[in-house]
């Protein structure tokens, strides 16, 4: 840009303006008046109008391009309105063109073009000589502009010492106005619009606004510098300070933090010994961790997988010592009885030891809660010098819970096969999965088919973890299930497993386990000795009697420890001497009993039954009960009823009807009657078929209006034709008859030959009768009929038995 100087010189009152001048085109800028700036000149047309001029008055218009590019330009290139100069000096250049300086003066306005060679002559006509009264508007709009001016100064903006003193003193508004536009640097069509508007007032105010708008133009792009600047601050700041902290940690001999990490986990990457696929993404995925920023969330993602990886025991196993002899020595420790059990273990473990790589079944311990399968697992663990680690699949119902979640999910984790395995920390542990039997599918898909390669010899040496994503070799683990039944456990994997079924324990078999292997253990968990406590087998009888009803021993050990805790207090409160614990006293120790023998009933009864019913937990008695009322032969059910039980009730309607000749029963009577079956607890979901023959006695039973003996049960499934069938848990169902003090049970003849699983003691004090019809069955089961009135007589008075 021209550098511009102002003179105090008034052009519009000393020397009169010719109304024909010369004219002068420019290029690229706005000439205004109070202006001066030097010009060169180079075109031949304008050098004429220069020496003209400088033969006359030395005036000359000047006039701006419209667009610069233009090298001869037409009037019609040019803007009408400019300025008359004086040409204070003119200076020849060497390579012919010519530099004058001017300043600017009045404003003018093309009239007409009077000449246009050899250079342009025109006549113009200058702007009135305004001059303006200044009200408090115009006074306010020109010290906004002058602050404005200041201010533009202040961002930067180059303006002369001199010409902002000028600026400050000036108070008339059109000199004002040419002054701080001849300084603002404004684009050629900007100024020229203003140079253009000859209201000195008007003019003041458009450069008022354009003054603003550069202000804002200004501050913001100082804004954004300041941001850049802060920026590259920043990061060099802290890069600077990192470099320091690094140059310091050398200084005192201490190591880089980060490398110092990369190291341990390139350590145990190595340590780990994977094998080849698996360490080399190990590597990978350390080599991307350390080109990440420490702090970023997926660095953290990847160093938690990194660290799965590096801890996995991939080449880490103990040694097996199998010692069968030690084996048998570790079972009997830990176990009382179970010989069948025990023997079918180390058959197991015998063959295994003959067979290094056995792709044999997997055992499957099947029976009631706290009968000893966990423990046995674990026992043999020990016996192989295996760790063991064990798993619940209760309620898992997600195949990721088995295989884990892909890495991609936030806060993905292994499943529960790989974190048992690291909990192990050695790959070939004795893996107990429990409760085998309550996994469920739905649609997060289907854990069973994931745990079917699991136990699968044939597939589990490359067992994929979603969120591992490589195969790891499961086949050393020995697998050992447990379920409290086995119908609900899936086909595919119950074929793959050995089922090996505990039954739940009588009175003496828990009065031993408690003798031999809870009270000593207890004792000692608590810190006490066979010095501080006795518990003869009378108290301990009615501990197992009154305070627990199960088919394991879990609760009785809780009520031991119970007894042992308040022993253990009372000798750390300072008293001494030895806590006999008798009948007497048992309950000032453990409370008032929790459960009393079963009340026997007090009368037979028409259309009320004992049955027996096999559990999870163990077996139960099941009192069902029928009664008919008139109606049109409907059958309603009621308890919570399976479908399969709800058939075997049809089964035995149809039995009634089909025998009711023979029973004495008038063949009209099923039109006109509705029966109503119901088996307490109603609460609680019962199903399967062993039920038939109950409920065949108890309808056998209303119709003829003959009471059942009250000190029978029974169980068996029947068919239309009254055949008895067999039933499972002979031992269960038998003990818990003991429990509510019934010795007579009707059993299935083909079940006859089971009874060697009932141990001898029991077995001496029951009376078993094998039946092979229904016929028999009610024979024994039904008292002599009694005449109708009577027994509707009774019907309504009998109280209603509990279980
Ligand atoms: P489960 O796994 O079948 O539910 P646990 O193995 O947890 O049962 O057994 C519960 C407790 O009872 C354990 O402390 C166990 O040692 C003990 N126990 C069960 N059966 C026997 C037994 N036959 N001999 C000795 N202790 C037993």
């Amino acid at each position: 840009m021209a550098k511009t100087e102002t003179k105090n010189i008034d052009l519009q009152q000393s020397i009169e303006i010719p109304k024909k001048i010369p004219l002068l085109p420019i290029r690229d800028i706005v000439v205004f008046p109070y202006m001066v700036l030097p010009l060169f000149v180079g075109r031949e047309t304008s050098i004429k109008a220069i020496e003209v001029a400088l033969e006359g008055n030395r005036m000359i218009f000047l006039t701006s391009q419209k667009d610069i590019n233009v090298e001869n330009p037409s009037p019609s290139d040019l803007y009408t309105v400019g300025t008359v100069g004086v040409i204070m000096r003119m200076l020849k250049l060497p390579d012919g063109r010519i530099k004058i300086l001017v300043q600017g003066g009045a404003g003018a306005k093309t009239v007409k073009f009077l000449q246009k060679e050899p250079f342009y002559q025109v006549e113009i006509k200058t702007y009135p000589d305004a001059a303006t009264a200044i009200n408090l508007e115009t006074e306010a709009l020109m010290r906004n502009v002058k602050e404005q001016i200041e201010k533009l100064v202040s961002f930067g903006k180059v303006i002369l010492p001199d010409i902002m003193v000028v600026i400050e003193n000036v108070d008339d508004p059109g000199k004002l106005a040419d002054l701080a536009v001849a300084n603002m640097g404004l684009k050629v069509e900007q100024a020229q619009e203003i140079l253009e508007i000859a209201d000195p007032v008007a003019r003041i105010k458009r450069i008022n606004e354009a003054l603003g708008k550069e202000i804002e133009l200004l501050s913001m792009q100082q804004k954004i510098q300041a941001d850049v600047r802060g920026e590259i601050d920043k990061t060099q700041r802290e890069y600077f300070l990192r470099e320091q902290l690094k140059a310091i940690q050398r200084e005192l001999g201490e190591t880089d933090d980060r490398s110092e990490d990369m190291r341990e986990l390139r350590d145990k990457i190595k340590e780990a010994k994977m094998p080849e696929k698996a360490a080399k993404e190990a590597e990978k995925q350390l080599r991307r961790l350390e080109r990440m920023h420490p702090d970023a969330a997926e660095a953290s993602m990847t160093r938690t997988y990194i660290e799965w990886l590096a801890e996995l025991p991939w080449s880490k196993a103990t040694k097996d010592n199998l010692d069968l002899k030690a084996a048998h020595k570790i079972l009997e420790e830990d176990h009382y009885d179970l010989e069948k059990v025990k023997e079918r273990i180390l058959e197991y473990l015998a063959v295994r030891k003959l067979k290094e790589k056995m792709k044999g079944p997997i055992l499957c311990f099947v029976g009631p809660p706290g009968v000893g399968k966990t423990s046995l697992g674990k026992s043999i663990a020990r016996s192989l010098g295996r760790e063991f680690v064990r798993i619940s699949l209760g309620g898992v119902r997600d195949e990721a819970e088995i295989r884990g979640h892909r890495r991609t999910y936030v806060g993905a984790l292994p499943g529960r096969i790989i974190q048992g395995i690291k909990t192990a920390g050695y790959n070939n542990p004795v893996f107990m999965l429990d409760e085998i039997d309550k996994i469920g599918a739905d649609f997060r898909g289907d854990p069973s088919a994931a745990l079917l390669e699991v136990l699968d010899p044939e597939q589990n040496n490359s067992f994929s973890d979603h969120y591992i994503g490589l195969p790891f070799d499961l086949s050393r683990v020995m697998f050992i299930t447990t379920a409290n039944m086995t119908d609900p456990i899936p086909g595919p994997l119950k074929d793959r497993m050995e089922i090996i079924r505990l039954s739940g324990y009588t009175e003496q078999e828990k009065l031993g386990i408690a003798k031999s292997y809870l009270v000593p253990r207890q004792l000692t968990e608590h810190g006490i000795t066979e010095k501080n406590i006795s518990i003869p087998d009378k108290p301990l009888l009615q501990v197992i009697a009154q305070y627990t009803r199960e088919a394991g021993v879990r609760n009785l050990e809780r009520e031991i420890a119970h007894l042992c805790r308040k022993v253990a207090r009372k000798i750390a409160e300072g008293a001494t001497g030895m806590f006999t614990i008798t009948s007497a006293n048992l309950h000032t120790y453990l409370g008032v009993p929790k459960f009393m023998p079963e009340v026997e009933r007090e009368q037979d009864e028409i259309g009320v039954v004992t049955g027996l019913a096999w559990t999870e937990t163990g077996g139960d008695i099941l009192y069902i009960e029928a009664t008919t009322m008139r109606g049109k032969g409907a059958l309603t059910l009621t308890g919570h009823l399976g479908d399969v039980m709800k058939e075997s009730a049809h089964a035995a309607l149809t039995y009634v009807r089909s025998r009711a000749e023979k029973l004495g029963i008038p063949p009209d009577v099923f039109g006109k009657t509705d029966v109503h079956i119901h088996v307490p607890a109603g609460a609680i979901p019962k199903d399967g078929p062993s039920a038939g023959v109950t409920m065949a006695t108890a309808l056998a039973s209303v119709f003829t209006n003959a009471p059942v003996r009250r000190d029978i049960a029974m169980t068996g499934e029947v068919t239309l034709r009254g055949r008895v069938m067999p039933i499972g848990g002979l031992k269960e169902k038998t003990l818990a008859a003991r429990r509510a003090g019934i010795n007579t049970i009707i059993l299935p003849k083909e079940n006859e030959k089971d009874l060697d699983d009932i141990p001898k003691n029991v077995r001496q004090n029951m009376k078993f009768i094998f039946a092979e019809t229904m016929d028999e069955v009610i024979a024994n089961a039904l008292r002599k009929k009694l005449p109708r009135r009577i027994a509707h007589k009774r019907l309504p008075g009998r109280s209603r038995a509990t279980h």
